[in-house]
């Protein structure tokens, strides 16, 4: 095998073991694609120095961290799959910076309670947080419900240290400059251009993470709606009103209601409606939820007022959380059962400016309806413009025309100013559709930047190109 003998001289063990290669050959996306070899190196040193080898070698390496990426991202039949979950250390909080160094290979959602208990938030809450690693966070600047009150991850993340395809180790911290004309903007933070690279550009080592201290006070309202119409025109609202201002505002249409109500045992809850909205609204310390706010805008768009939950303190509040994950996950195992055939669950993560949320997945039923598909279940980030479609095929035949018809709807999507992959990133699954999105300049000036930084194309090859 090829890999093998590029990499005679490394110190750091791989493994060509088949079973272990296969541990390691699938994602979130139903796709599989078995490494030529495994590293699972438990230093920053092992990294820089599998690197430095693989260039004489030509030899591909793919990061991987938790492996929920949904596009195929961190899977890989190309050489080595660099596995970072042995980084896992933790360093303390600087309390004067509010900013902790962490690496990669620590899971998201242990950081979080890890720094709750200290009354701290790092925001990014990807649904998937028990399972994501930092690095992978990073890597596909990854976002969540919350993401609407906090960003995605890229403004949390305040220093990096990345190992480049050379095995070159770089320190780099964002620039808190007010005024800057030094260079193209491009140029300015170089973070930047690792965040949400996908493992093309480097390997993330260790991150210094931004904190904020724990809101006190959140309450979360599930409100129940008769259709889906009213249900986004309520989130439209709740947008533009000045009385209130969720940190999350999630979608459940009639679907992904049922998949949640079945999975939770809740059985008639809210039985007549035919949408869900989530949401939390947190306030400061001494000041009052605005929950009559809250139910009057919910009363003057037709809510199921008799079915609305109310979630108060952090208990309830991960149950709601653990509740809104039920629905992907439950996704996932469905279309895992059609693999053999050739089918997988096919997910969108196309968003649009919230104004035209309505539109555009009324138009996605629409090009699912002239296609006689079955309708997809929707779900997500609504109050980002930002809905989850989801559909299951059964088998290959099946899945060419969901293609189509997610191609239309993307095509209908980027037309409305919108974008083809607002969180999980592009991958293998979506690199076709880059076009649609980037002007060809665009796209030209992308490889300039992946030639100058991997000039032999080694990081993660097949993701974005
Ligand atoms: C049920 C479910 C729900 C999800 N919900 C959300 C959501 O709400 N929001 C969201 O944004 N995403 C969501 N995702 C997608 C996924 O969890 C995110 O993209 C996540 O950030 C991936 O992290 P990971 O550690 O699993 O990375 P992986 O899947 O292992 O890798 C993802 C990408 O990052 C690269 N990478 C990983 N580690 C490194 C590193 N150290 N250095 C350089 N590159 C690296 C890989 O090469 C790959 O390109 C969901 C996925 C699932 C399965």
């Amino acid at each position: 095998m090829p890999a093998k003998r590029a990499l005679r001289n490394l110190h750091l063990t791989l493994s060509y073991d088949l079973s272990v290669r296969q541990s390691f050959a699938h994602d979130a996306s139903g796709l599989e694609l078995v490494p030529e070899s495994v590293a699972r190196p438990k230093s920053e040193a092992d990294v820089a120095s599998l690197l430095r080898d693989a260039p004489a070698g030509r030899v591909a390496v793919t990061p991987a961290g938790g492996q929920t990426s949904t596009t195929g991202a961190s899977i890989t039949d190309r050489g080595v799959l660099l596995s970072l979950r042995g980084l896992t250390d933790v360093g303390a909080v600087d309390d004067e910076r509010l900013t902790i160094r962490v690496q990669a290979g620590v899971l998201l959602g242990d950081l979080k309670r890890r720094l709750a208990a200290d009354g701290l938030l790092f925001a990014p809450d990807p649904t998937s947080e028990d399972d994501v690693t930092v690095g992978g966070a990073i890597a596909c600047n990854a976002s969540g419900a919350r993401s609407l009150l906090y960003g995605a991850t890229r403004p949390h993340v305040a220093g990096l240290r990345v190992a480049l395809a050379d095995g070159s180790v770089h320190e780099l911290r964002r620039s808190r400059l007010e005024k800057n004309t030094v260079g193209y903007a491009a140029v300015h933070d170089p973070i930047d251009w690792f965040i949400g690279s996908e493992g093309t550009l480097g390997v993330i080592l260790e991150a210094e993470l931004s904190l904020l201290p724990l809101p006190p006070n959140v309450t979360g309202l599930a409100i129940p709606f008769p259709e889906e119409n009213v249900a986004l025109d309520f989130i439209i609202a709740a947008r533009s009103s000045t009385t209130v201002s969720a940190r999350c505002l999630e979608y459940f249409d009639v679907r992904a209601l049922e998949v949640a109500r079945t999975a939770e045992g809740a059985g008639g809850w809210a039985a007549g409606a035919g949408a869900l909205v989530y949401l939390e609204q947190a306030s400061a310390a001494g000041s009052d939820i605005p929950l009559d706010e809250w139910l009057t805008l919910a009363q003057r768009y037709g809510a199921v007022e008799n079915d609305i939950l109310v979630y108060e303190g952090a208990s309830a509040l991960r149950d709601a959380r653990r509740l809104r994950h039920t629905v992907p996950s439950t996704m996932i195992e469905r279309g895992n059962r059609y693999r053999a055939a050739g089918g997988r669950r096919v997910s969108t993560d196309w968003a649009v400016p919230y104004r035209h949320l309505k539109e555009a997945i009324s138009q996605s039923r629409q090009f699912a309806a002239e296609a006689g598909i079955d309708q997809p279940v929707i779900y997500g980030h609504a109050g980002n413009g930002h809905p989850h479609q989801n559909f299951i095929a059964r088998d290959a035949a099946e899945l060419a025309r969901m293609e189509q018809v997610v191609e239309q709807t993307l095509r209908r999507v980027v037309a409305l100013g919108g974008t083809f992959a607002a969180e999980h990133g592009t991958g293998k699954i979506k690199r076709k559709w880059l076009p649609l999105q980037l002007t060809p300049l665009q796209l030209g000036v992308m490889k300039a930047m992946k030639h100058a930084l991997d000039p032999a194309a080694l990081l993660a090859p097949g993701n974005l190109f």
